[in-house]
């Protein structure tokens, strides 16, 4: 558990800035995406007002996965792939918390992926970032989920043999996902909007950053950070709007986020890096919302369970 239990006592008429989010300093390696990430998300905090006691980060292993030290907030730094239950849990306690996960490509699509499809399912009111740079960074370059087919890498020092799992068609194909969207940690502008969106959004909002490594993958994303018309952005009015980007990124496609059959498609097409919200659904059911939570007190539960347990022992 990360976060100081030392916060100000809670005052109606508090400021927050930017320095009241700021936790240790982040040791990720010179030029690494999860800076910018990090550094957009604090942004959000404060352009929401989030009161550092009533906001949780939690994450798994891996770089992303030191997310929570570098935030003044609560924060959990749980066990490999195992983010989303923990959150789920949580938030399932305290609803009045505001939850993020934050999880990389390993941890969420190998380790933590059947985690994964039932977090989309349960459509508990959280915002989950994917960091996708497509690699085991932490652990040294090894081939990951998301890794491009051919790419060499530790283990497999010929090129990775199996072509990459898609994180947003897997999310878009699950029951009740709610809210799925692409953006890059180069674009802090489209950075910003998207997490805004995810946080405003009530229910389970997946967000994949494409995310640079520049120490084990720094090609993937080369080609689209130096030339933006490698890049394609979804416009709507009802999508991520940021009108600053429109000068720079000629290639758009128009999308409607309700439309699931077309986010699914143009998920599918990876033949360019689309950014943009793919779907949204604020209307699918929550399950804070429809579960039916326990009336029993909690000495008549271990009452009973100890009833249970007394039938084995006779
Ligand atoms: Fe970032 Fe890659 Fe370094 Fe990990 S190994 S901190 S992902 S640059």
């Amino acid at each position: 558990m990360t976060g100081s239990l030392l916060f100000t006592t809670m005052e109606e008429d508090r400021e927050f800035d930017l320095e009241d989010y700021t936790g240790a300093v982040a040791r990720w390696c010179p030029g690494c995406g999860d800076h910018a990430v990090l550094t957009a998300v604090q942004r959000l905090l404060e352009s929401e007002q989030l009161a550092p006691e009533q906001t949780m980060f939690v994450s798994g292993i891996g770089c992303a996965s030191r997310f929570p030290h570098y935030l003044h907030t609560y924060g959990f730094h749980g066990i490999h792939g195992r983010a989303l239950p923990v959150a789920t849990g949580i938030k399932l306690h305290r609803p009045d918390l505001r939850v993020f996960v934050v999880m990389g490509d390993g941890d969420c699509c190998s380790i933590g992926a059947a985690h994964w499809i039932h977090a989309i399912r349960y459509n508990v009111d959280m915002v989950a970032l994917m960091l996708d740079n497509q690699v085991y960074g932490l652990t040294k370059n090894q081939t990951s989920p998301t890794s491009p087919k051919g790419y060499p890498s530790n283990t497999q020092p010929q090129g990775a043999y199996l072509p990459p799992l898609n994180p947003l068609s897997v999310t878009l194909g699950v029951t009740n996902a709610s809210f799925v969207a692409q953006t890059a940690d180069w674009v802090p502008a489209h950075l910003f909007a998207t997490l805004q969106a995810a946080y405003r959004h009530r229910g389970f909002s997946f967000v994949r950053v494409l995310q640079r490594c520049p120490q084990y993958t720094v090609e993937i994303f080369q080609q689209a950070v130096r030339d933006p018309s490698k890049v394609e952005l979804l416009v709507h009015p009802n999508g991520i709007v940021v009108p600053e980007l429109d000068q720079l990124y000629q290639r758009k496609t128009p999308h409607d986020p309700s439309d699931l059959d077309t986010a699914r498609r143009l998920a599918d097409d990876e033949g360019a890096f689309r950014l943009g919200l793919f779907y949204r659904n604020p209307t699918l059911p929550r399950y804070e919302e429809t579960r039916r939570p326990t009336t029993i007190a909690a000495d008549q539960r271990v009452a009973l369970l100890n009833a249970e347990l007394d039938r084995y022992a006779l």
